[in-house]
Parts: structure tokens; sequence; C-alpha cells
């Protein structure tokens, strides 16, 4: 197949009218056009649809004006299809809302004013303010887009299939579905994925921006028998979800490079970027505030699930004793900044005096 140029001939319904002609739609470079016996006409890519109802005899090419080409071309639609995905995906990258502008254009002023103004001593917590204004601006669509490539990128590299069947898998996704429910976090949809770690990855969690918590089996595998404990991880991934800690890492550890791209649409240098981060993610390279803001999160959220708070403290030193006879290719759950003994003193002080959280 001529990836520049697809056809896929085959009959055109009009809605109402009971004949029906013969047609053919055509995608060349980017351009969709239809040819009929009524001459050619142009139609714009979000005008046509491909139909999951149709059968595998005869796919269904729907139009926005409620047409409809049927074609027995299986090959031609299913290409057509990723096509129109692929151009979806780049077009949901791209910013083209006026709203969307005048807050992108503001964002410029405030980034060079605060430059000038916050001068060279500041710049360090300037740079973290700065990354998480950007961060305020992106809507859950476009994070969600960023999560999908930062995923697909994990699954090409580092990350296997899972290795456990729906029914081993199931406890989990139980508890994470309860945990989601009462934590009702405001325009985000978690959901819970399941892959294999293998030696580099081995036993680990992480969160990734747009709500896609990534557990691998060898972590389910050391926690399924204390529900607690897999409710503290999973209330903890749920927390760095919460605070957009996968995104805001993104834009801090490079906040020069995804800002350019983000605000020049250029999505495949994003994908790129985000790319290389998502292995800053895998080694919970989080940073101190992150993790303990996200133990604290867990802690209040296993609180409101009626679980003990001693959850995330067991799950912290099952994986410290199984971290023990790793190797030191391993990116660790526990490879964060603070030490698990910090961690696990810091949420015993909460356990002890509720007030501070
Ligand atoms: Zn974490």
């Amino acid at each position: 197949l001529n990836a520049e140029h697809l056809r896929c001939c085959g009959r055109l319904y009009i809605p109402g009218r009971h004949d029906s002609y013969l047609a053919a739609l055509s995608l060349i470079n980017g351009v969709i056009t239809l040819d009929s016996a009524a001459g050619q006409e142009l139609l714009s890519l979000d005008a046509v649809r491909i139909d999951p109802a149709g059968t595998s005899l005869l796919r269904r090419i729907v139009l926005q004006d409620g047409r409809i080409l049927e074609t027995p071309d299986n090959e031609r639609v299913d290409a057509l299809a990723h096509r129109l995905n692929r151009q979806a995906l780049r077009q949901s990258l791209r910013l083209s809302h006026w709203a969307e502008r005048w807050r992108r254009l503001t964002l410029v002023a405030t980034i060079a004013i605060s430059f000038i103004a916050l001068g060279i001593v500041a710049l360090p917590p300037a740079m973290g303010w700065m990354a998480d204004s950007v961060v305020e601006m992106i809507g859950p669509d476009r994070e969600a887009v960023i999560g999908q490539i930062a995923l697909t990128e994990a699954d090409t590299t580092f990350l296997q299939p899972s290795w456990l069947d729906q029914a081993q898998q199931e406890p989990a996704h139980r508890l994470f579905t309860d945990l989601v429910q009462i934590a009702a976090l405001p325009d985000t949809h978690p959901r819970l994925v399941f892959r294999h770690g293998g030696p580099k990855i081995g036993a680990n969690a992480m969160a990734l921006p747009g709500g896609s918590v990534v557990m691998t089996d060898e972590l389910l595998t050391l926690l399924i028998h204390d529900e607690d404990a897999l409710a503290g991880v999973l209330a903890h991934e749920l927390g760095h979800i919460d605070r957009r800690h996968g995104l805001r890492l993104f834009f801090r550890t490079s906040l020069p490079d995804m800002t350019e791209y983000w605000l020049n649409h250029n999505d495949r240098q994003l994908g790129l970027r985000v790319a290389e981060l998502v292995e800053i993610l895998a080694a919970n390279a989080h940073g101190q505030r992150f993790e303990l803001e996200a133990d604290a999160y867990s802690l209040a959220l296993l609180q409101r699930a009626g679980r003990s708070p001693d959850g995330m403290i067991r799950a912290l030193n099952k994986l410290s004793m199984s971290d023990q006879g790793s190797s030191s290719q391993t990116m660790h759950y526990l490879q964060s900044h603070p030490p698990t003994a910090e961690r696990i003193s810091h949420l015993q002080s909460l356990v002890a005096h509720p007030r501070d959280r």
C-alpha cells in the first residue's frame, strides 16, 4: 500500500434516499477527497469516521453529514483508520483554540518578567514555581496525550506485557476501583495497568501523567497477601496523580525544552523528550517533597477507606527487604531520595500526630 495515497472504493448512501452511488474516498498527502458522479468534494479530516460496528465483509465510513460509504476494502479501511488516528493525536497535541493561545501569550510574558524580576539568586525555586505555572495551563486532555506517549515509550523500552492473567490481577483492580471512588479526583480517570518489570524494573509502580498507574507483576506478587500494604502503594500512586507529580516532574526536569516544544506545537520533539523523562519516573526519582506528599496522601486516603494506616509502612518494609537481594542494576521503587527509614518515620509521625498532615 502506498502510504501517501489511500483510496477506498464502494457505494455511497445518502440519508433519506433509497439508491446509492459508486464513490471513492481518497487520502492524499493529508487531504481527504470524495469522488462520485456528483463530482469531487474536499472533506476535513474530522468529518470522516470509521464505523467500528461494520462487519469484516463490508466496512462503513461515516461522513459528518450522515452519508455512509460502504466498502469491501478491509485492508485500506484499516490503513485509513490508522492514518486518521495519527492525525487526530497530532492535532490534539496542537493548541489551536484562541483562549489557549491567549494563555500561552500570558505565560511567555510571565516567564520573561519572572526571569528579570527574580534574578539569578532565586532561580532554582523560581524554576519549580514556573514549571508548576506551565503545568497549571495544561488541560486534562493534553496531559492524557503526554501520558499516552510516556506509556507507549515505557512499553517499547523497559516494560514487558504482564505475565499475570485477569484473575490474578483482579484483587488489585478491585482495591484500586474502591480507592479511586473514595479519592474522587477531579478531571482525572485513573486506571491501573499491569506490566512485567523484569530484571531492570523489578517490583515497581509508577504514576504517569494523565492518570495511568503502572504496577509490575513483581510488586503485586510481593504484596498480594497483604491487602492493606497493596492499598497503601495504590493510594500513594493516586497521591502522585492527584498532585500531578508526573507532569510537574517532566517540566521541572526539562522546563525550557518541554515549554518550547509545547508552545511551538512540536509534538515530535515533545514526544522524544517525554520518552527520555519517563525513565526518571521509573526510577522513582520524584524527589523528597513529592514522595513525602504522596505518602501523606496515601495515609489520609487509607484512613478514609477504613483501612489500617500501617499499610504503606508495611509495604515500604517489604520492598526494602526484597530490595536487599536485588542487583544494583535494578531501578528500585525505593531509589527515591528520602531513605526508606526516613519515610517510615515520617509516616509514623503522621499516624501519631494526624494534625500535622
Ligand atoms: Zn512515589
